[in-house]
């Protein structure tokens, strides 16, 4: 049984996620933890639940969602896994932040791409993937099936979806990812999103206004 743990993290209150399990090993996803008392924030809950880190995952590379990324593979051995479609992002992170002027600490490579399909094991749990590009080119989704639950970036908000205006996003596919890979997955289902509330996809079908039509 997964248990899911979220911090709001930085400038812009990114949602970072630690998933774990009986078996205590967790996953770290999206980590935003912008200084040092954020970082310091996320490895004590870490080490306050005898949590041991096994994949650091990123739904996708925009800063917010990979300020952490230094601090949790230089303290865990770990590299980053994310979708390959995404790296023309991640390249760009240093210089995005500075645009933003903001200070970032430099991401290692990915250890791993990530695509549809891939199952991600820690402990006795595992995370399967959709790919759900639109607000970047390689977004993707984490989801468990039997509980029921999504981590979905910054493809769907609570009330919302994500910017499509940034480079490399585009809205029409975005919209298709929701529809086609989100949506169909069930009402039941949980989404933890990358900003805001945790919300359900069947409030998000019939209250989303970007999903009505
Ligand atoms: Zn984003």
């Amino acid at each position: 049984m997964i248990q899911i743990h979220s911090f709001a993290f930085g400038p812009f209150q990114e949602n970072t996620y630690v998933l774990f399990d009986e078996t205590k090993e967790c996953v770290v996803i999206d980590p935003g933890c912008y200084d040092n008392r954020e970082r310091a924030e996320l490895a004590a809950f870490i080490e306050n639940k005898q949590l041991k880190p096994v994949r650091l995952l990123n739904t996708h590379c925009h800063l917010d969602h990979i300020f952490g990324n230094g601090f949790v593979c230089e303290k865990y051995n770990l590299k980053p896994e994310f979708n390959s479609l995404d790296q023309r992002i991640f390249d760009a992170y240093l210089a995005t932040a500075d645009l933003y002027n903001l200070n970032a600490e430099p991401s290692p490579q990915a250890g791993n791409f990530l695509n549809e399909g891939d199952v991600v094991k820690f402990g006795n749990s595992q995370l399967e993937i959709v790919f759900t590009p639109g607000h970047s080119p390689g977004s993707i989704t984490f989801y468990e099936k039997d509980q029921k639950f999504m981590i979905a970036g910054d493809v769907l908000f609570y009330g919302s979806i994500g910017r499509s205006d940034l480079p490399g996003g585009h809205h029409d596919t975005l919209i298709q990812s929701i529809k086609e890979k989100l949506l169909p997955m069930g009402d039941e289902f949980k989404v933890y999103s990358g900003h805001g509330s945790v919300t359900t996809i069947g409030f998000e079908r019939l209250n989303n206004p970007f999903l009505l039509y």
